[in-house]
């Protein structure tokens, strides 16, 4: 069975950096299941459904045509036809995704293809409930975390609008798979260490687990 490492934590953490480089080090494909959320959004909205309608978004999840395709280290998806990963960070997308993660029939049919995935290649799997939810047996689990205001303060640098507490609330208090720490993640505050010392936290845990990250070219030290 291939090694899954969960990396989960709220928005604007720093999860995505991390996951991408320790899959680089560690020579795993990168997954990043929030992508799903929002390409399931971003059909909706271009289909004219309301995401705010649970009943809705149930019917399209449940006869959606989705799929993660793995190729070349990177997934590509689709969604009753191709999605544009460039058009996935718009802030209509970002204001709705909360809204439909928390319907169960959505939930269902991506934690299937996420779980799907493994038997592919081994993976570094970012997310909200990777650890909790989609993989609770893996022994690589990761919970990344910072304060509200520095995670704020990160995506306002990034020049993404994205109300993060809104949805991070919305997360933390839906009935399935909420955004929670699993029983035996380790936890990393991020709000004072860079993105250099988070990898290096992640890797050091993982080697002693025996898994061993290498150095990639542009991140060499
Ligand atoms: O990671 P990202 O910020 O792109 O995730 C967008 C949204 O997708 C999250 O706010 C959450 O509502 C949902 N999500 C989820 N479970 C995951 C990944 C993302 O509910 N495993």
């Amino acid at each position: 069975m291939n090694p899954v490492i969960a990396i989960d934590g709220p928005s604007a953490s720093g999860k995505s950096t991390v996951a991408r480089r320790v899959a680089a080090q560690l020579g795993f494909v990168y997954v990043d299941t929030g992508a799903m959320y929002r390409a399931v959004t971003w059909r909706l909205l271009h289909e004219g459904i309301d995401p705010a309608k649970t009943a809705a978004v149930a019917a399209f999840s449940e006869r959606m045509d989705f799929h993660a395709i793995i190729k070349g280290g990177t997934t590509r998806l689709e969604c009753n036809g191709p999605i544009d990963p460039d058009a996935l960070r718009s802030p209509d997308v970002s204001s709705a995704v909360a809204l439909v993660a928390r319907v169960p029939e959505t939930r269902a049919r991506l934690v299937a293809e996420q779980r799907s995935l493994r038997a592919l290649a081994p993976l570094v799997m970012e997310g909200r409930d990777i650890g909790s939810v989609v993989f609770p047996n893996t022994p690589y689990k990761f919970y990344l975390d910072a304060r509200p205001e520095v995670r704020e303060a990160r995506r306002h640098l990034q020049g993404e609008e994205d109300a993060i507490n809104r949805r991070d609330n919305i997360d933390r208090s839906r009935a399935v798979a909420p955004l929670r720490v699993a029983d035996d993640a380790r936890v990393i505050d991020s709000s004072s260490l860079s993105i250099d010392e988070v990898v290096a936290a992640v890797c050091s845990a993982l080697d002693t687990a025996g898994l061993q990250c290498r150095p990639t070219d542009s991140h060499a030290s």
